[in-house]
């Protein structure tokens, strides 16, 4: 079977565009971007709050940009602006609301389902991240409260008392966020937050030093149960505790169902990839967060469309 696209991409985030790009910028045509959502960058636009800090050297990680795309320190609208910038390359193609179900190799290349139908590339390069699942807790959240458990901020609003359990980046920057309208706590398993990068430590401080945000360190939840409207959560000391809103800022999940319905091999919790980023399955290739355990960052995906984009082209 003759194949449409030279390149099928899915997954329009950071390092799905920049796949794109970069292939581009070598040579490579009748490139194609796959994108379930409804518009590019799904994971920046519904993980991050209004006007967040985005640091290029994320999560204290020294990246030095190998590519095309010069990328900076900036904030989400600029970052958004920025990859709409990107996107407007007149050669690329964006599908949104297409969500891939699998890809299985054929003799000419590779054919792509999606909902009602399919399309052919010669290589494809898998970009989907890891926040299409984020984590969600070991024990069960009573159906009850399922409305006040939340893993972004929509929904949060003010005069709430909330909790934020993780102590990553991402759980201190909605801490920071929320305690400027809310009664927060920040509830972490570790006994400092020196994982954070410098900023994020530094702010967390001042705000638990201010009284705004009250931190529960060496802590962990064991059970959430409802009671009176509220969210009981029972700790490991024994006691508990009521809150309105609990926010979980506690990473991702490998999407194992997707690799595994498109025979990626997986181990360890990541695709089995060579230096290239190309799979078990030759042309066939993975990018951006999906390789990563945990902490990846939009600099680390630019960087591996990059590689990508040069092997194919030197194929
Ligand atoms: C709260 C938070 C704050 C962060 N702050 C920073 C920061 O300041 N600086 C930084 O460098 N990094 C930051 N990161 C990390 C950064 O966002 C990720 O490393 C980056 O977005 C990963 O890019 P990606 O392209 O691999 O995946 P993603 O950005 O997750 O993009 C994947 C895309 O694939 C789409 N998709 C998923 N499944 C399918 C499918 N089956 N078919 C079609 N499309 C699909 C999704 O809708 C999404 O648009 C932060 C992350 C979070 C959660």
């Amino acid at each position: 079977m003759e194949y449409q696209y030279e390149l099928a991409i899915i997954g329009a985030g950071p390092a799905g565009i920049a796949t794109a790009i970069e292939s581009y910028a070598v040579g490579l045509r009748n490139i194609i971007l796959l994108e379930k959502d409804d518009n590019h960058n799904a994971t920046i636009r519904k993980f991050y709050k209004d006007n967040k800090r985005v640091d290029k050297d994320w999560k204290g990680q020294k990246v030095e940009l190998d590519g095309t795309i010069y990328f900076v320190d900036g904030t989400k609208e600029s970052t958004l602006d920025f990859f709409d910038q990107l996107l407007d390359h007149d050669s690329l193609e964006l599908r949104t609301h297409t969500e891939v179900q699998k890809i299985v190799k054929n003799e000419t290349g590779f054919e792509v389902f999606i909902a009602g139908g399919s399309i052919h590339a010669k290589y494809v390069v898998v970009t989907i991240g890891r926040m299409g699942k984020p984590n969600k807790p070991d024990y069960k959240i009573p159906p009850s409260i399922k409305n006040q458990i939340h893993y972004t901020l929509d929904g949060c609003g003010s005069g709430e008392k909330i909790m934020v359990v993780g102590g990553g980046d991402s759980a201190i920057e909605y801490a920071v966020e929320l305690c400027t309208k809310n009664e927060v706590s920040i509830c972490y398993r570790r006994g400092t937050f020196r994982r954070a990068n410098p900023t994020n430590q530094a702010d967390i401080e001042r705000v638990v030093q201010n009284g705004s945000v009250r931190a529960l360190l060496n802590t962990e939840i064991t059970e959430l149960e409802s009671e009176s409207g509220k969210v009981k959560v029972l700790f490991n000391d024994g006691t508990s505790e009521l809150y309105d809103r609990i926010v979980y800022a506690i990473g991702g999940t490998t999407p194992s169902g997707f690799l595994s319905s498109s025979n990626i091999r997986e181990e360890d919790g990541k695709p089995v990839h060579d230096e290239n980023y190309q799979t078990n399955i030759k042309g066939l290739f993975v990018a951006g967060d999906i390789t990563q355990e945990s902490g990846g960052s939009i600099a680390l995906g630019l960087n591996h469309g990059f590689a990508i984009a040069n092997y194919i082209k030197s194929i």
